[in-house]
């Protein structure tokens, strides 16, 4: 089968554009001449250097990220960004109540650490919004690291849904970590898109706006790069690169400067230990990738590559619209496939609600979940090319993936044998 009779709907890792990984397999084998390949170079020398700048500069141009924003790149998928965020912005919170402690009663180091411990006990709190797979599982990577009585779950979608994921409850219901005098969550956590579950978040949340917001940490894995983000609403957000921006190997962090040396210091690694709190492995302590350029230790560059291709790729595509030109075209593809879906409802049903419908990861299921049925429209699909449709193994179904590099063709073609699946049905 050739790639170009193919179109994948994969949910990650996904379809790259076809030019991207024609150019890969040169540079692979020799980059830009100089007889070694890009997986050969030494992540430290200036090429390598310059791919990070330039890849830098082409997610900076897209997303409008501000100069107070750094942009970091980690080994750590988007799974490790689970443990970092907790380990970064608790390690802050606990520096910051200490140095508000100490600021109190002067040089009594045994009183200040007494009153911290209580501190720790009484107010340390992480927020999680659980609208699906993706946020539950970051969630109980928080309370594998600080423990449950410091998890606050602020919302599961799944209690008013049957047990279910697939919408998200008005805002009024989420109990999140008042706020007054002070106090509030160390950081309220979302996923910005749900990919197994296909829930998106429509717009960011207004309860987590305004002069007092609390940190709002998003992962952005599976909708990065596919709509405009205001940026500033958020201290961290962070995305494996496998869906929208490149290949897996590499996840990128976007955060808020403040958040770094010399504004925010985190707690020392002994301070932590005697507050029974996790010290994070140092590869992923954003300080020091800050510090470092991402270059604390061997950083993948071909990936980097990778994703700095795609972007720049977007960038010359949209132009002065930027990612916005890339959202038009998501929104159309996902308005396509879902009218297909609602028209011809007697065959097909929409997993979630219409209010929380991701344009990313389109979740349905044909006959009622039927299963001889969806595999009938899966074996059909592949026989016209249209590819990695099957829903994640945990929820079954269908599921179309509809990440930038599908393109609308392939949108319609999958729209078109949706259209002929249903009338022949
Ligand atoms: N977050 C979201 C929304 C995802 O879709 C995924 C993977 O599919 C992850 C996190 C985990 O990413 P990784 O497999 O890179 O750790």
């Amino acid at each position: 089968v050739n790639r170009s009779d193919v179109h994948y709907f994969g949910a990650g890792p996904a379809p790259l554009p076809t030019a991207v990984l024609e150019k890969a397999s040169q540079v692979l084998l020799n980059y830009k001449e100089k007889g070694v390949g890009l997986c050969e170079i030494s992540h430290r020398s200036p090429e390598a250097n310059e791919i990070l700048a330039d890849t830098k500069q082409a997610i900076t141009t897209l997303l409008d990220i501000p100069d107070d924003y750094e942009i970091l790149f980690l080994q750590s998928g988007g799974t490790g960004e689970f443990s970092a965020t907790v380990y970064n912005l608790v390690s802050i919170w606990v520096e910051k109540k200490r140095a508000k402690i100490a600021e109190e009663v002067g040089d009594d180091q045994a009183e200040v650490l007494k009153r911290l411990r209580q501190v720790v006990a009484e107010e340390l709190k992480l927020d999680y919004l659980v609208t699906g797979s993706w946020s539950l599982k970051a969630s109980q990577e928080a309370t594998r690291l600080i423990g449950a009585k410091h998890v606050n779950v602020a919302l599961d979608a799944r209690k008013a849904n049957d047990g279910k994921f697939g919408v998200i409850s008005a805002e009024d219901q989420w109990s999140l970590t008042p706020r007054a005098s002070g106090g509030g969550p160390a950081f309220v956590y979302f996923c910005d898109n749900e990919t197994v579950d296909g829930v998106e978040f429509p717009a960011f949340p207004k309860s987590l706006e305004g002069d007092d917001a609390p940190l709002v940490c998003a992962d952005m894995s599976s909708n990065f790069i596919s709509r405009k983000v205001d940026v500033r609403k958020y201290a961290v957000i962070f995305g494996g690169a496998q869906k929208n921006v490149g290949n897996t190997g590499i996840a990128i962090v976007i955060l808020r400067k403040s958040l770094l040396p010399p504004s925010s210091k985190g707690a020392s690694p002994d301070l932590l230990r005697e507050l029974n709190l996790p010290v994070g492995p140092i590869v992923l302590d954003y300080p020091t990738i800050a510090k470092n350029n991402s270059l604390y230790n061997t950083l993948p560059i071909f990936d980097v590559w990778i994703a700095g291709q795609v972007m720049a790729g977007l960038v010359d595509a949209y132009g002065a619209k930027r990612i916005g030109g890339q959202e038009e075209i998501s929104n159309e593809k996902s308005r396509l496939i879902y009218d297909t879906l609602d028209k011809y409802s007697n065959v097909y049903r929409v997993v979630p609600d219409k209010t929380v419908r991701s344009r990313m990861n389109i979740c349905f299921r044909v006959h009622g979940g039927d299963a001889d049925k969806e595999k009938a429209f899966l074996a059909g699909a592949e026989k016209k090319g249209l590819l990695g449709l099957k829903g994640h193994r945990s929820v079954g179904g269908i599921r179309a993936s509809n990440y930038n590099a599908v393109s609308l063709e392939g949108a319609k073609l999958l729209v078109a044998y949706m259209e002929d699946f249903a009338k022949s049905a």
